[in-house]
This record gives structure tokens, C-alpha cells and sequence, in this order.
């Protein structure tokens, strides 16, 4: 992709936060834009860098550990979002500065453990299966009380608050639902977690509805970067 195209992508989805942010009364500098570089060459991650875009994030561990050692010399901030499997958590917690899809205290009890000391906390959250879509990836409502608390009490780890990817949905109301189910599920735990201030949340097709109910990272890749060529991690 041409630079300049890049550039006016990066402004527009930029113009899009901030006027969201201000129909909801809030400020645009707490929203931060994670630019989801699945598929994405490590050159088109430096492209973006050199745009302003900081923090990337990355579905399958390989294709992430590649980019993250292409681009090593510059000061990026790498999250992980996709399915996490028992056998990639030290590549995880030696490589990423953020977890999003934690989903089960086994996963987080080895994060915990794999964090090499001399690096800062791992920044985890938890991916909540909100809309009870058939994918299999995320705690049921009903159990992040308990999981939030026990990885709350892990060493190394920092637990900022919770993620989700609801099942899409057509207009702006249908979408706001499990995001607002969300937010209610995040406001519920401050009251024992009062540290929590987190809601990774809202995608190229439903930003404005996170947005709405109280998103803090947004994760785009479409919008940033065009389609992408095969329907891998959709
Ligand atoms: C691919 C992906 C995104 C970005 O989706 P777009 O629709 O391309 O913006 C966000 N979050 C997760 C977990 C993803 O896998």
C-alpha cells in the first residue's frame, strides 16, 4: 500500500475516534487506536510507525514474533489479541507488552511465571464471551468474578480490565448492547478490582458503538490497512 493512502486511512480513522469520543462527552486522548497488523507486512508496520501509530497487534504468535524482531529497533508497543495456546505463553510473555485474550487461570498462572523479571508487569486482560457467540474463545460472564480475582494475584502480570468480540450486528443500537454488557461487567468488578480501567473493545465496524459505551483501546485493522487478502483470523 502507498504511503499517502496509509496516511489519510490513519487520519480518517483518527477523525472518527475523536468524533465519537465527542458524542459521548469524552476525551479522545482516552481512547487509544490499536492498529491490528495481522496479515500485515513488517513494512507496512514501519510505514504506520513512521505515521505516528505506536501501539500493533497480533493474532498468531509466529507472524508476530517475526515483526516484533524485523522492527526491534523501533520503540513499539506489541499486543497480543488472538487465541492463546498453552504451548506459545513464554513466547507471549517474553515478547508482548499487552494480553488481551486471556480466557482461563492456566494460560495466566504461565504468563505469570514466563514474565522475565527484568521486564515490566505483562498489561493482561481478560476476553469475555459477551454475546454467547458460538466461538469458544473467552470466560463465561459468570466466571470472571472469580478468574479476574485469581489473576489479580498473580506476580508479573497487571490487570487492566477486559476484552471482547461480539457477534456483529447491523445497526448502532444492536451493537451497543454487548458492549454495554461489557462496561456493566467491568463497572461490577471495580468494586473489587478498583484498578481495572480498561475496555478493549470495537473494531473497524462497530467502533463508534464501543466508543459509546465507554471503549479505551480500540482494535482496527480493515480501516488502517485495507481488506485483508485471505480470511485468515477474520
Ligand atoms: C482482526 C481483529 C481485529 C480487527 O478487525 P478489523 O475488522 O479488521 O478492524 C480486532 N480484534 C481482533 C481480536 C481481531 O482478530
Amino acid at each position: 500500500m502507498q504511503t499517502e493512502h496509509l496516511a489519510q486511512r490513519i487520519a480518517r480513522l483518527l477523525e472518527r475516534v475523536r468524533l465519537s469520543a465527542e458524542k459521548s462527552q469524552r476525551a479522545p486522548e482516552g481512547i487509544r487506536v490499536l492498529a491490528v497488523s495481522k496479515t500485515r507486512d513488517a513494512e507496512e508496520v514501519r510505514a504506520a510507525a513512521a505515521l505516528g501509530l505506536r501501539d500493533f497487534g497480533e493474532n498468531y504468535v509466529q507472524e508476530g514474533l517475526a515483526k516484533i524482531e524485523a522492527l526491534a529497533g523501533l520503540d513499539l508497543c506489541w499486543h497480543f489479541i488472538g487465541p492463546i495456546q498453552s504451548n506459545k505463553t513464554r513466547a507471549l510473555a517474553e515478547h508482548f507488552a499487552w494480553v488481551h485474550s486471556v480466557d482461563r487461570l492456566k494460560i495466566a498462572q504461565r504468563l505469570s511465571a514466563q514474565r522475565p523479571a527484568q521486564l515490566p508487569d505483562l498489561q493482561v486482560c481478560l476476553q469475555v464471551n459477551i454475546s454467547g457467540e458460538d466461538s469458544k474463545s473467552g470466560v463465561d460472564p459468570s466466571e470472571l468474578l472469580a478468574l479476574a480475582t485469581a489473576v489479580a494475584q498473580l506476580p508479573r502480570l497487571q490487570l487492566r480490565g477486559l476484552m471482547a468480540i461480539p457477534a456483529p450486528a447491523d445497526t448502532l443500537a444492536r451493537q451497543r448492547e454487548p458492549f454495554a454488557r461489557l462496561r456493566d461487567a467491568l463497572v461490577a468488578l471495580q468494586a473489587t478490582l478498583p484498578t481495572l480501567d480498561t475496555l478493549s473493545m470495537g473494531m473497524s465496524g462497530d467502533l463508534e458503538a464501543a466508543i459509546a459505551e465507554g471503549a479505551t483501546i480500540v482494535r482496527v485493522g480493515t480501516d488502517l490497512f485495507g481488506p485483508r487478502a485471505t480470511p485468515r483470523g477474520g
